[in-house]
């Protein structure tokens, strides 16, 4: 049932606007019969084909035959009082055809979805309808008039005047209807009382010009001033400023005026001809809507444009923002992942020089710092002292409490060194129970006395373990860098004294002279 229904809306749709087409073609044409002046009934301005050629260039295709029939009826049913069937008939099929060349064409060749949108539109409409379609209609309608014997004009006069005719209708009609029909619903908004006062105040202008530029000369005392040209600038500031349909609604004022005056045979030309009244006053309204409906054509086209730069700069600034965040937070990244590495490298660099057990340097380290002391006390002659330490009977700690006693013990003695130490004093764990001290700028005796005092702080501690109490004793050499040899020899040389060390009963300090190669005691 539905679905029943949907069809037939379907069909009635395109029916009713056939019947709408139809109706409105007649009145059209109704009016340009009415309203003719020339002997011969040609009409000044020719409205049905441009209301059909919008409808042709808005519509499908395939309603084209339906507007069609119904134009074609409506053509015949307001030519027949004033004309032979006959001659209706060729009057309906002449302007038909010319409707469909115009909009197959435009719509073919210019834009499917034709739209005057672009200036190129208004230029290809101007080529294709009021230059081309309307001049070959005219071709042939001016040997229908031929045929019917009425004119006493030439074929020529008559084929003007009818191409003049439709063209102005094109010109006048076609493009208001186009937009019309394009204008999406949200496009149509309250223009403002300021707009609406601006436009009536110089349609109002327009009409009071025309109402004394259309009469002879000799017939107002304004007439030497309000000239038709005088609406020229009229017309285009509604163009410039008001858009395509208000600048028809002014053309179309402006032409209405002016056959107004001529049917009533008040007109501003010297020459009485009608002919040639008709002709002057086509060229005076072609020129007068070629350029107010160019210039509104020509202003939409630019602020089409604009719009389209406002939107791709709007696009682009999206853009814009869009890598700049996405920089953003790659900085964010690196500058993040970059904190972590440095943490890292530091962390490592803190492993490779740091003795992981008691947390004190190790040989590594040791070296480094070391040799750089050397180095500056080479230049500045001051005293370095090394200072070496063994614990003593270590393995039996290990063996007899076990490993895990044997590293405490080797953490517990670190106190009492750093507690006999200077900043300054390098320390550093160079091998199982072997401990060095780097003293800068201190004499053989300072040094012994440091040892002195770390010797007997290790010897006082008590480490505890598993409810056990170790007691502990170190041996220890102190050695003064002799300013030549190698921290190498250094080493070697406290290595050896340390043994002397051992040899003399443990926990006890020896220490070698500079110059001396034989410990003492
Ligand atoms: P001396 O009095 O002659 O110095 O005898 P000692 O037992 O102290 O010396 P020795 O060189 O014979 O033994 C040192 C022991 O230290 C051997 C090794 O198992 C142990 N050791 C080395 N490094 C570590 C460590 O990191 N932890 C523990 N618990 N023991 C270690
Ligand atoms: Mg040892
Ligand atoms: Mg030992």
């Amino acid at each position: 049932m539905a679905e029943k229904n949907n069809r037939l809306m379907a069909r009635l749709k395109p029916a009713a606007a056939a019947g709408f087409v139809g109706f409105s073609y007649f009145l059209l044409a109704h009016l340009g019969v009415v309203y003719t002046v020339t002997p011969e009934g040609i009409a000044i301005v020719w409205l049905p084909n441009a209301m059909l050629l919008a409808v042709f260039l808005v519509s499908p295709k395939q309603y084209w035959p339906v507007f069609a029939g119904a134009a074609l009826l409506a053509e015949i049913v307001a030519d027949v009082p004033a004309f032979p069937l006959w001659a209706a008939l060729a009057f309906g099929l002449i302007n038909l055809s010319s409707v469909t060349l115009a909009a197959f064409l435009l719509r073919r060749f210019v834009d499917h979805q034709f739209s005057f949108h672009r200036f190129r539109h208004g230029l290809a409409f101007l080529l294709i309808g009021p230059l081309l379609a309307a001049c070959l209609a005219g071709l042939f309608g001016a040997l229908v008039y031929l045929g019917l014997g009425r004119a006493d004009t030439s074929y020529l006069v008559l084929w003007r005047t009818w191409w003049f005719g439709d063209a102005l209708g094109m010109l006048l009609l076609t493009p208001p209807l186009v937009v019309i029909a394009r204008l999406g619903r949200a496009t149509w908004g309250w223009p403002g009382w300021p707009a609406l006062a601006e436009t009536a105040a110089v349609l109002a202008l327009i009409l009071f010009i025309t109402n004394h530029a259309f009469l002879p000369a000799a017939e107002t005392t304004h007439g030497h001033f309000l000239t038709p040209v005088l609406v020229v600038p009229l017309l285009l500031w509604l163009a410039g400023r008001y858009g395509l349909i208000v600048t028809s609604i002014g053309v179309g004022l402006v032409t209405f005026q002016a056959i107004r005056f001529l049917r009533d045979g008040l007109h501003p030309f010297r020459e009485a001809s009608p002919t040639f009244v008709v002709w002057q006053l086509q060229e005076y309204l072609a020129a007068v809507a070629v350029a107010a409906v160019g210039l509104s054509l020509l202003v939409r086209e630019l602020r089409r444009q604009q719009g389209q730069l406002e939107e791709n700069e709007a696009a682009l600034r999206a853009q814009r923002n869009v890598l700049e965040e996405r920089v953003r937070a790659r900085t964010r990244d690196l500058r993040r992942a970059n904190r972590e590495l440095h943490e890292l490298n530091s962390r490592l660099a803190n492993y490779a020089t740091t003795d992981e057990l008691t947390g004190v340097p190790n040989r590594r380290a040791f070296r480094e710092r070391a040799s750089r002391y050397l180095e500056r006390a080479a230049t500045s002659g001051s005293p370095v002292t090394l200072l070496m330490l063994d614990l003593d009977h270590f393995k039996k700690i290990n063996d007899g409490h076990g490993h895990a006693a044997g590293d405490t013990v080797l953490r517990a003695i670190v106190q009492p060194m750093r507690d006999a130490l200077r900043p300054g004093d390098v320390l550093a764990r160079t091998g199982g129970e072997e401990f060095v001290v780097l003293l800068d700028d201190t004499s053989l005796s300072q040094g012994v006395g440091v040892a002195e005092r770390i010797r007997a702080g290790i010897e006082e501690r008590e480490v505890h373990h598993e409810e056990q109490v170790i007691r502990l004793s170190a041996s220890f050499d102190v050695a003064q860098w002799n300013g030549a040899e190698s921290l190498n020899e250094l080493l070697d040389r406290a290595d050896q004294a340390v043994y002397q060390a051992k040899n003399r009963g443990r926990n006890r300090v020896e220490h070698l002279h500079a110059e001396a190669d034989e410990p003492t005691s």
